[in-house]
């Protein structure tokens, strides 16, 4: 132990690492990394002279990891009887095994790297073998290694076991990957930013991190094995800098930097009760993004106006059951009188993607993305579809209610989801429900086959709204999920433009609104051009609502008419993003001086 101690010096060092930015703001606080099976484990080289010292940790980690199994199997036999517990007798074996211990130890011997390295690659070798065994036994043993395993790894790396649902107070999450059903189980108020190994721009720990308003960046690739339990951090979410172990002068910095956005941010949020228009009478709407209805307060606080995307996916995770028409109804009824009277988009269940929910066998495809999501799901199970549309018929009429339907790829697609909703409203008509006989239904553009074909799409729907999320990573084939390619992931690429324009045009040629949820919306370096392209409706998260009205308060619509079609003239992304900035610093330059990096 206390060699340990000694060898914390050097590792207190202050350490910067580049990731995305995917929340704004900044945090300076205490690391709480959450232990995952996709923990990094770096190949670290050692000084001989560490040998021991290594040796000593692994075989500290095997003890406690031993009082830790006997405490678990003593419990759970006095609880559930000794059959239950028999399991870690098992386990209790796989820490005991010799020959395990000895290969980890000749290993650590030989090539000189560290422990934890060293003792993950055996691992991960006896249970590769193990796992092709023709004996039924053996291949069993393969789950209790990698459980024990595991075990070990944490106490080595001196990471927890990942329990969200009892962090405590002001916690930086720092993990390998957040997924949406941890972060819906997250105790809000008590994590003050995301930090993570994996992720981009539009991943949902993004898109969380804006909903709870907490700064984050993800996309860190290392950050899990470089910061301890304690250690303490600095979450730069506007530049997408992650600092572990800050020396006393770059906390001070970082302290001032913290009072300079905040105060930025305080100054925009004055302009709450106006409207979205620009300085020659244009008025376009500009609404909120949320995840659940707990984002509501958020939603009224920055001033926008209604919700322009309520996705519903929430709802159904971390539970065994479905939530009932009853349960949903009670919801969307709560959400619909909040916001009256201005608006709420209720997007129908986007299962699927990188959003699976626990109740249903839904097989992993190959490319998930691509796969049973979204509205080809609901069609698929109609019993769930009809449940939620009935639902938020039956809401509608406590409010201003709007559906849309995610992932609309062609018109015989909104055709079928308009025979069920049909089905539904004859149904409730039957039994004298009263609902919105006008509700407005729209399709959500996110497959470039949808925006091609948005002429005929725009017959049959009362509105689009052009996720970009999706149409991004579809356009330019980049998953959008993917740290490695978030390079490849650009919004303002001219073939996303050329979209964007396509879908807008078709839309008012067909005497429908446009308007955006994806997270392009809210990408202050594009409103501009996104304005001058016609944009109608601009849905972002709540936290970004101040600084896109601020920039549509201050431009002509006829000036950005022109900055627009200027920017579908550039051959790249990065020629349009360089001529959005430099408009944006030239007519906005305090949003400029405040966001743009
Ligand atoms: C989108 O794809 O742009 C979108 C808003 O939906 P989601 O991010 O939930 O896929
Ligand atoms: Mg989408």
């Amino acid at each position: 132990m206390k060699k340990n101690k000694k060898k914390q010096k050097p590792k207190s060092k202050e350490i910067v690492l580049k990731g995305i930015p995917a929340s704004p703001g900044i945090t300076i606080g205490t690391a709480h990394p959450l232990y995952d099976e996709k923990v990094v484990v770096l190949r670290k080289k050692i000084k001989e002279n560490l040998v021991e010292e290594e040796m000593a940790r692994f075989k500290k980690a095997l003890s406690r990891t031993r009082q830790e199994i006997l405490a678990i199997h003593k419990r759970i036999a006095k609880e559930m009887g000794v059959e239950k517990a028999r399991i870690f007798g098992a386990h209790l074996m796989v820490l005991e095994d010799e020959v395990l211990i000895s290969e980890v130890i000749a290993k650590l011997r030989r090539e000189r790297l560290a422990i934890e390295y060293v003792f993950w690659e055996v691992l991960k070798k006896y249970m590769r073998i193990l796992s092709k065994s023709d004996d039924e036994y053996l291949r069993e043993r393969v789950s209790d290694i990698n459980d024990v395993g595991r075990r070990i790894l944490k106490n080595l790396l001196g990471t927890e076991q990942r329990s969200l649902e009892q962090l405590a107070e002001k916690t930086v999450v720092v993990a390998y990957d957040l997924s949406p059903s941890d972060t819906a189980v997250m105790h809000r108020g008590n994590v003050i930013a995301f930090a993570t190994d994996i992720g981009a721009r539009t991943s949902h720990t993004a898109i969380m991190a804006k909903s709870l308003e907490i700064p984050a960046v993800v996309g860190l690739e290392t950050v899990t094995a470089k910061v301890k339990n304690g250690s303490n951090i600095i979450v730069d979410g506007n530049r997408g800098v992650v600092i572990v172990n800050p020396t006393p002068k770059t906390i001070r910095k970082y302290h001032a930097e913290k009072r300079r956005f905040e105060k930025f941010e305080k100054h925009l949020v004055k302009l709450k009760n106006l409207p979205a228009k620009t300085l020659d009478g244009k008025e376009v709407e500009l609404a909120a993004n949320i995840e659940m209805a707990a984002d509501i307060p958020g939603v009224l606080a920055h001033g926008a106006k209604g919700i322009g995307l309520y996705r519903t996916e929430y709802f159904y995770m971390n539970r065994k059951d479905l939530p009932s028409e009853d349960e949903q109804y009670e919801d969307y009824r709560q959400v619909a009188e909040k916001i009256y009277p201005n608006s709420v988009i209720i997007r129908t269940l986007d299962l699927g993607g990188d959003k699976f929910l626990s109740q249903f066998e839904v097989p992993h495809d190959m490319n998930p993305f691509l796969g049973w999501r979204a509205i080809r799901f609901c069609l698929a199970r109609p019993d769930i579809f009809k449940a939620q549309l009935s639902a938020i018929l039956r809401a509608s009429h406590h409010g201003k209610l709007k559906i849309m339907y995610p992932m609309i790829s062609g018109v015989e697609e909104l055709r079928q989801a308009h025979v069920i909703l049909n089905e539904v409203k004859e149904d409730l008509n039957r039994r004298a429900v009263p609902f919105d006989k006008n509700i407005e239904v729209g399709a959500m553009i996110e497959v470039p086959s949808a925006a091609l074909t948005s002429d005929v799409l725009a017959k049959e729907s009362d509105f689009f709204s052009i996720g970009t999320n999706d149409l991004i990573q579809y356009a330019l084939a980049v998953d959008r999920v993917n740290e490695k390619i978030a390079y490849l992931y650009e919004p303002a690429h001219p073939a996303v433009l050329r979209l964007i324009k396509i879908v807008i045009d078709n839309a008012h040629e067909g005497n429908i609104w446009a308007g955006m949820c994806g997270e392009m919306a809210g990408d202050a370096a594009l409103t501009l051009i996104l304005l001058g392209l016609g944009l109608d409706e601009f849905s972002v998260p709540p936290i970004m609502v101040p600084e896109i009205k601020r920039i549509i308060r201050a431009v002509n619509y006829e000036d950005v008419k022109k900055i627009a079609s200027d920017a579908l003239k550039l051959s790249t992304g990065a020629e349009v993003m360089e001529m959005a900035k430099a408009n944006l610093r030239e007519l906005v330059p305090d949003i400029a001086s405040g966001v743009l990096r």
